[in-house]
């Protein structure tokens, strides 16, 4: 009988200690960077890949060269996240038009085009991965948030930043 417990229980340790293992030797992501929320420096710099916002609260990012230039001297991966952030943003079907503003803020800030998206709550209709795909971006989703420790700069993750940190 106690044998029937063990093994299952044995299989799900090693599953989450590789996981662990995992996530601790990945690079560290945060999500949700933009000058319009607050980011607290340790994790920016505990980062390897910043998912950069271009245009929250209606403010594109490259009207605030300052903030361009300090987030390039961090000298850290850079991806697209989204164009607005808005609520499940690529669920909805978006065209070139739509995509291309937040590529071309994005470049006017940074001075070279996005090469990976994630889109908010990593939710993301077919049409819409076609559309990445056709602006050569790689698209990171469920399976690279559960393999990298991801923070979030407002700390709104499904974990707090310090989990995260944890595991
Ligand atoms: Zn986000």
């Amino acid at each position: 009988m106690k044998k029937k417990i063990l093994i299952p229980l044995l299989i799900i340790l090693l599953f989450v200690f590789t996981l662990f293992l995992i996530r601790l030797t990945s690079p560290r992501e945060i999500d949700d960077v933009s000058p319009e929320i607050l980011c607290e420096q340790k994790y920016l710099e505990k980062s390897d890949i910043l998912w950069i916002i271009p245009k929250f609260n209606n403010k594109s990012i490259s009207e605030n060269k300052t903030w361009c230039q300090k987030i390039l001297s961090l000298n850290k991966t850079l991806g697209l996240h989204g164009v607005y952030h808005e609520f499940e943003e690529f669920n909805t079907n978006r065209n070139q038009k739509y995509l291309q503003e937040g590529i071309n803020i994005f470049e006017e800030c940074f001075g070279f085009k996005p090469e990976m998206f994630k889109p908010p709550q990593l939710k993301i209709s077919n049409e819409n991965k076609k559309l990445i795909k056709g602006n050569n971006m790689k698209l990171k989703l469920n399976f690279n948030q559960l393999t990298h420790k991801v923070y979030h700069c407002d700390d709104s993750g499904t974990f707090p930043n310090w989990v995260v940190d944890l595991f």
